[in-house]
């Protein structure tokens, strides 16, 4: 990429690539070293609107949604492989996007060509059932595409987040208008030229990028719009929650986290510090199930801290495209002073920063937005720090003595995405895991998922599931047939002949 000269991406509209009618574009920057890396279309309300009009028309038109899943295996798998041939171009580009390190992007990269796998093994397999019903009547039911579906997508996890849901979409035969983060469009764009190329029908995969607060609302509030899918805030996720339902049309919102680890005296505590370590320091910290409240057997509390701080401490900062980096900046300047106040909010409120605790001091990385791997211990319950989804490489401590204490500090938050448990007995292990308050428990992992695992959370942390089997039902919908056979000799006359002529 030519740093004086930053590379264009357009708005992906009905096959083609087009500017905004008014022209308007945004310089997207290195997140890493605040150089020029994109210039990128910004879409207003009529690009939402133009999408939503091929998406439809596509959807009534192209073989896509009328197929028997064939051709929808068929080119699903296609682009699955021609990703894979072309990871690493996009594995740089979400790097370079979004700050995260190569090898997470080749992780999330990965994780898309399996989800894509896993879409078109399922899209030949959308299957009825008969229902016994008293004779002469038969039943059968069909899952039908719902149409224009629309996906709004976050940040943290460009690619891979809004592919998780487009997949499926694709794969039940809707056709899907996807709307980026403003500030990580690029692996998006790139992956609906690749989706062309490969054979996916024009207007059947639409991308515009714009303010959420302008493009995504167009594109829910409209009656074109049949499912909603949103990853992101509590705060936007409500907001669309109050639309759709307003609306009754499905939606899925994947929303915020505050996720516990528990540890338990009996634990693999170097096993568990590298989980721990994992879970809270993987992508910067930035990501909404981010297992960043400890909550650890007094016992073992301070040989765990040390071997989790030293893990910390290990973690080489840098920008992510260069080798050995282990966490790369967060994604804007706008999130370190975010994650710096929450900092300070835990400081103030009393808690002891053993390690990290601001911006790096290496006077090479001050271009970029780092903030250190942090520990806060002693933090209240009642803290900000505590209460709030962080979003950044903050791991807050306490301890318990009992159980049901651990239990119910974990259970102490509005969110409910994820809890982590590290423990050898297996009994406590199983038992625990159907006390805690969340949509996915890991047991000696740190936070983990497949394209066949189901992604979801309880409470505040959203509704409905991403992934698995059940993403098909969700993109399609049940009609119900019911048939009456005749009585087998009496077969009703033609309306024709029973009509009685007039008197
Ligand atoms: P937002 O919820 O604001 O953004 C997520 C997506 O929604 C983006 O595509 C955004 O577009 C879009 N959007 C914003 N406002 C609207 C709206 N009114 N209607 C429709 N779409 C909208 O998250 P942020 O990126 O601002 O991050 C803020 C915080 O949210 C983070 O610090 C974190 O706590 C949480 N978050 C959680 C994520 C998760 O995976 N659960 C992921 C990302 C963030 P645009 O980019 O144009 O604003």
């Amino acid at each position: 990429m030519n740093a004086a000269e930053p590379a264009r991406f357009d708005l992906f509209i009905d096959g083609q690539e087009i500017s905004g009618q008014k022209g308007e574009r945004a310089t997207l920057k290195d997140p890493a070293s605040g150089h020029a890396i994109a210039s990128v279309a910004i879409a207003g309300r009529d690009e939402a609107l133009h999408a939503l009009e091929a998406a439809d028309r596509a959807f009534r038109e192209s073989p896509w949604a009328q197929d028997d899943g064939a051709l929808r295996a068929r080119v699903l798998r296609r682009l699955a492989d021609r990703l894979e041939a072309d990871a690493e171009s996009f594995a740089r580009l979400e790097t370079v996007n979004m700050g995260k390190t190569l090898r997470e992007a080749r992780g999330d990269v990965a994780f898309v060509v399996r989800t894509l796998e896993y879409a078109s093994g399922l899209a030949d397999k959308i299957e009825g059932e008969t229902i016994p019903v008293p004779p002469p009547r038969f039943d059968y039911t069909v899952r039908e595409p719902l149409g224009v579906t629309v996906h709004i997508a976050p940040w943290n996890y460009p690619l891979l987040l809004a592919i998780r849901s487009v997949a499926p979409a694709l794969a039940s035969g809707n056709s899907v208008v996807l709307k980026p983060a403003s500030l990580t469009p690029l692996t998006a764009v790139s992956f609906a030229r690749l989706a062309h190329a490969g054979g996916v029908p024009p207007g059947i995969l639409n991308v515009v990028m714009g303010p959420g607060r302008e493009v995504g609302e167009a594109l829910v509030t409209d009656e074109r719009c049949r499912a909603v899918s949103f990853t992101g805030s509590v705060e936007v996720g409500l907001r669309i929650g109050e639309i759709a339902g307003r609306r009754a049309i499905p939606q899925t919102l994947e929303l915020g986290g505050k996720s516990p680890v528990l540890v338990l005296p009996d634990a693999d505590l170097d096993r568990a510090a590298r989980g721990i370590g994992f879970g809270i320091f993987g992508n910067a910290g930035q990501m909404c199930w981010a297992a960043s409240r400890l909550i650890v057997h007094e016992s073992v509390r301070v040989p765990l801290l040390g071997k989790v701080r030293a893990f910390a401490e290990a973690l080489k900062l840098g920008p992510g495209i260069e080798d050995g980096i282990d966490m790369g900046p967060l994604v804007s300047a706008d999130q370190v002073d975010r994650v710096l106040g929450y900092i300070d909010a835990a400081r103030q409120d009393g808690g002891k920063v053993i390690t990290g605790g601001g911006r790096p001091d290496d006077p090479r990385l001050a271009p970029g937005n780092f903030v250190r791997p942090t520990i806060v211990e002693e933090v209240p319950p009642t803290s900000r720090a505590v209460r709030e989804e962080i979003f950044g490489p903050v791991l807050s401590v306490s301890s318990f003595r009992e159980v049901e204490e651990a239990i119910r500090l974990a259970n102490d938050t509005r969110f409910g995405l994820f809890a982590a448990l590290w423990t050898k007995d297996v009994g406590a292990a199983h038992s625990l895991a159907r006390r805690l308050h969340a949509g996915m428990i890991a047991i000696n992992d740190p936070p983990n998922t497949f394209p066949q695992t189901p992604f979801g959370g309880v409470k505040d942390s959203g509704v409905g599931s991403e992934q698995g089997r059940k993403s098909i039902e969700f993109f399609t919908r049940t009609k119900n047939v019911l048939v009456h056979l005749g009585t087998p000799g009496k077969r009703p006359a033609p309306a024709s002949v029973r009509t009685k002529p007039p008197k």
